[in-house]
């Protein structure tokens, strides 16, 4: 479902991306992780282009993301996005948040946006709270409403920039349930977090980065297993969180 081929990217002079390469698999859930400043939410923002990168391919099921005639709407559609600072609209209700994209981009009326809206925020358990502003909401409710969104558009994938690190401790476990239950159903998943314990349980790989690279890239067994078979940077960032 993704493909990230030789993929490089600077910021000036600076290397943020050092020729990445993966792939998920349709159903597969690979989280992401690595120290601060490695390049894990430029990688991430690659893959529905909202940054651009000067080397390498990326391939979004059959959407090429590097093509300039790719329709870029329709990407972010298909590739949903959950930032850490959810990024909601605050001046529209949670419906409204739901339904725009919706209508402007997949072109549905505005009472099969509702319905879909409505039926994917009891999904995650926030039929309550439709007609509220997301300021009057907790943060784990607003971001249980931007996984919703991204839901809303029927993405074939869903990134995840630490979705939970914004959160107080409280509200970690609510959004990844809703996660859980996400992968769980088969959802194509590329997942930024440090949230090792939901790496243990949900993850079919882990990705560690380091300075822009991909250092490890391999089974969660392997990666949980024999520490002594991973990458030296590797030790060191796992020895300071788990
Ligand atoms: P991570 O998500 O792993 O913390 P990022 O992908 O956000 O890392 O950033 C990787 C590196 O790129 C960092 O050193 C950061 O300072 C740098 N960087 C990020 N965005 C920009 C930018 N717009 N201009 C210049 N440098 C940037
Ligand atoms: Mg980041």
């Amino acid at each position: 479902m993704i493909e990230i081929k030789n993929v490089s990217k600077w910021y000036g002079d600076f290397q943020v991306l050092n020729d990445c390469s993966t792939k998920v698999g349709k159903g597969e859930v690979v989280v992401v992780c690595g120290p601060s400043g490695s390049g894990k939410s430029t990688l991430i923002k690659t893959v529905n282009a909202l940054e651009p990168f000067e080397k390498g391919e990326i391939t979004v099921g059959a959407t090429s993301v590097g093509d300039p005639r790719t329709n870029l709407p329709r990407l972010r559609a298909i590739a949903g996005m959950v930032f850490q600072h959810f990024e909601l609209f605050p001046h529209l209700t949670v419906t409204e948040n739901l339904c725009l994209g919706q209508i402007k981009v997949l072109k549905r009326s505005r009472e099969d946006a509702r319905a879909r809206a409505w039926t994917l925020l009891e999904r995650v358990g926030l039929s309550g709270h439709k007609d509220k502003h997301p300021g009057s909401l907790s943060g784990g409710q607003q971001q249980r409403v931007a996984i919703a969104r991204a839901l809303s558009m029927d993405p074939v994938v869903m990134l995840f920039d630490e979705p939970t690190s914004a959160l107080d401790p409280e509200m970690v476990k609510e959004v990844l349930d809703v996660m859980t239950d996400l992968a769980s159903e088969g959802m194509t998943m590329m997942v930024v977090t440090h949230e090792m314990g939901f790496a243990r349980r949900v993850a079919d790989r882990v990705i560690f980065m380091d300075e822009g690279r991909i250092v490890e890239d391999c089974p969660k067994a392997e990666f949980f297993g024999d520490v002594n078979a991973r990458a030296p940077r590797t030790r060191l960032f796992l020895s300071k969180i788990l």
